[in-house]
């Protein structure tokens, strides 16, 4: 097993490699490109673009591709070859400057918004160098952002690239207030915990819903569902852990700090978290940690359901974003740090994180809504949907007392004084972890629980940098300008924790007095999706995202009609789904179970009259009417999507998904899953939650 670490890496074109290959001048130039975010010469781009090719090429490479993350979610790669025709009817393999830095897929069928319809009809892709090339099924993969020819960002990566920047720029401000002369950067660094399903291929295939939707949209709760909390930690079985060793592998080869992986709550599910590392390699990698996933699990005979929620009644998978930030030099920002100093700032920082999530809650709750994680968030399991930070009962003591003697200014024994050389030590707080609070601190970096597993934590991550960034540079504005540092600071830091202590509960986030709580406080508590994009483009969100030039207004309004229109369609195909499975499985296979039921009680009255078909009568009755109902509803569901398409306005058609589509996709699937109960299973068209969930 000694090989491992000669074999981390191999498929990525990573600092080593680089410093090996590329000529010296290359390098520093790159570094130096990269260090200062100008874009490179088009000779160091060529010297890079053929060692890359070279290194590439020596692993038996043919290809090579630009790697980009449109608002699908999912990552795109067209792929075009190296080769390239010589006079002699030869070909070389060649692999240009041009073609690394810029690219023009013929993107026109992904997601803009509208963006390049009023614009240009094609985008181009533009190398990212912050994150390193690597070679995946036999192509060389160059990271890029996905832009129109306008410049507006039509990924996933753009608007993160920016953030990063944004939360650099004001968080070094801060730092220089406080006479740190010496950290040339601030970064956000991320590990994101991944939860995911593994259940037997065979029967997936069996399953119309999860092949088409990703989640099972009908299903009776089975006898046994996670009850026993036997599955969370427990012993992995052996075919798991193959498949597990082999992810690893594949995932230490292309560079992944895969970690730590083990079973979770709900049988079938699982975890894996990765060393976090910077936001940008940390956002490329889980989207690599996600299609390797999906890809390795058929070499076991097993699928993998990325799904928020693949099983009703069970718990569903989400993505825990562990963020913080630290200097190039190694400081997380975020350790409340061992001298008075450190907490001085490091309470600063706290307080911009509180202002910042209370301020933009209804950011936070946007940057994670989706059709899947609607199932998700609120239900019994996950973070509800109203937003709050867990601090832990020192840090919590801490704001209070310092909240409270500015507000009563007479229990001097309780008063902190903030002031650079005057805080005492902040004690590391060992208090339980609360696994109910949607936004956690845990000690060195916060917890955001919301994000579903099938995200790209991307929105989740460049909506964090940008509230952060803004609250920093808001605090800026004002201690630069300061006669008394240490008196301004101190009014900061009062003023702002007074105003935003509202965010902070610690107590248990599933219940309803918590929900009474925070509508009392005037916490948002936006329960769907369509309840919380809207709040996307507010003003005020729309005034942020263009002070940082994080998004401009028109690439805000060209997301959110995107993500609305996600939204529909996700929805619709699971009603359409509903409908077939419904028409052609479920009610067939009903009617030939009633069938069966009539000719046995016909050939019992054949027998003898004076048998009895009571069982057979009144099971029939339950049959027919459960059949009759399903057969009304989906028709019901069919006029009811008919009716959608007259809404006209997305927003408008959207709303209308969420209160009467939703709603008939239950009413449909409640009977249908009343039918599977009283049906014998024989009869019963595709596998039960049980075949699911307990046969791997
Ligand atoms: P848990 O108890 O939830 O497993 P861990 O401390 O093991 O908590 O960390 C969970 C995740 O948080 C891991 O992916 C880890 O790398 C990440 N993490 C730890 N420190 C930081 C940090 N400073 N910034 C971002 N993520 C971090
Ligand atoms: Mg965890």
């Amino acid at each position: 097993m000694n090989k491992i670490p000669d074999m981390f890496g191999e498929l990525v074109f990573g600092e080593a490699i680089m410093r090996e290959r590329l000529p010296k001048d290359t390098y520093k130039a790159l570094k130096k490109a990269i260090a200062e975010g100008k874009s490179l010469e088009l000779d160091v781009a060529n010297s890079i673009a053929n060692a890359m090719k070279d290194w590439a090429v020596s692993k038996g490479v043919t290809h090579f591709t630009h790697w980009f993350q449109p608002m699908t979610g999912a990552t795109a790669e067209k792929h075009d070859s190296f080769i390239s025709p010589t006079a002699e009817g030869k070909i070389i393999m060649e692999f240009s400057g041009k073609e690394l830095i810029k690219g023009e897929p013929d993107a026109s069928s992904f997601p803009s918004g509208g963006i390049r319809m009023t614009f240009e009809a094609r985008g181009y892709t533009a190398w990212d160098p912050t994150s390193y090339a690597f070679i995946k099924d036999n192509a060389l993969c160059i990271p890029t952002a996905f832009c129109s020819y306008g410049g507006e960002a039509l990924d996933k990566k753009t608007p993160l690239l920016r953030s990063i920047d944004a939360l650099n720029n004001q968080a070094m401000r801060i730092l220089r207030l406080f006479g740190n002369t010496t950290a040339k950067n601030v970064i956000s660094t991320v590990g994101p915990e991944q939860e995911y399903f593994l259940i037997n291929k065979d029967l997936y295939e069996k399953r119309r819903d999860l092949v088409l939707t990703g989640r099972t949209l009908f299903g009776a709760k089975p006898p046994r569902g996670q009850e026993l909390e036997d599955h969370y930690f427990g012993a992995i079985k052996s075919r798991v852990a193959e498949y597990m060793a082999d992810l690893d592998l594949e995932l230490w080869k292309l560079g992944i700090l895969s970690k730590t992986k083990h079973n979770e709550v709900a049988p079938s599910q699982h975890e894996l978290a990765p060393i976090y590392s910077t936001t940008n390699t940390a956002t490329d990698h889980n989207q690599l940690v996600m299609e390797l996933m999906k890809k390795i699990a058929p070499k076991h005979g097993l699928t993998c359901l990325l799904h928020e929620k693949p099983f009703a009644g069970i718990n569903g998978s989400g993505k825990h974003n562990n963020w913080s930030i630290s200097t190039d030099t190694g400081v997380n920002l975020l350790d409340p740090g061992s001298s008075p100093e450190e907490n001085a700032q490091f309470l600063l920082f706290l307080t911009a994180i509180l202002t910042a999530v209370d301020d933009y809650q209804d950011l936070l709750r946007a940057s994670v809504a989706s059709a899947g994680n609607d199932h998700r968030l609120g239900a019994a399991e996950a973070p509800p949907a109203i937003i709050s930070v867990f601090l832990g009962d020192i840090l919590t003591d801490i704001v209070n007392s310092i909240v409270d003697s500015k507000k009563y200014n007479k229990k001097e024994d309780s008063y902190i004084e903030i002031g650079v050389g005057s805080l005492p030590k902040i004690p590391k707080d060992n208090t339980d972890r609360n696994r109910t609070s949607p936004f956690a601190f845990t000690g060195n970096k916060f917890e955001f629980r919301m994000p579903g597993s099938a995200f790209s934590i991307s929105g989740p991550n460049f909506v964090l940098n940008t509230i952060v960034a803004d609250a920093l540079s808001n605090f800026a504005d004002i201690l630069e300008k300061a006669k008394d540092f240490n008196a301004t600071l101190q009014v900061i830091i009062a003023e702002n924790l007074t105003k935003h202590r509202r965010i902070v509960f610690n107590g248990n986030g599933y219940t309803d007095e918590w929900v009474k709580e925070a509508t009392k406080r005037g916490l948002l508590n936006l329960t769907s999706t369509i309840d919380a994009l809207p709040e996307f483009i507010a003003d005020k969100n729309i005034k942020l995202f263009e002070k940082h030039k994080i998004l401009s207004e028109i690439e805000m309004r060209s997301r959110y009609e995107i993500l609305v229109e996600t939204y529909v369609k996700t929805i619709k195909i699971e009603a359409l789904t509903m409908i077939d499975i419904a028409r052609k499985d479920i009610i067939p296979a009903g009617e030939k179970y009633v069938s069966l039921l009539a000719s046995t009680a016909k050939s019992k009255l054949d027998v003898s009259k004076t048998f009895t078909v009571d069982l057979e009568k009144s099971l029939i009755t339950k049959l027919s009417d459960l059949l009759l109902k399903i057969y009304t509803r989906a028709e019901g569901l069919e006029a009811k999507l008919t009716e959608a398409e007259e809404k006209g306005d997305a927003t408008a058609e959207a709303r209308f998904f969420r209160s009467a589509i939703v709603p008939a996709m239950s009413e449909l699937r409640e009977a249908a899953d009343t039918l599977e109960i009283y049906t014998a299973e024989k009869y019963w068209p595709f596998p039960s939650y049980s075949d699911l969930l307990f046969s791997v």
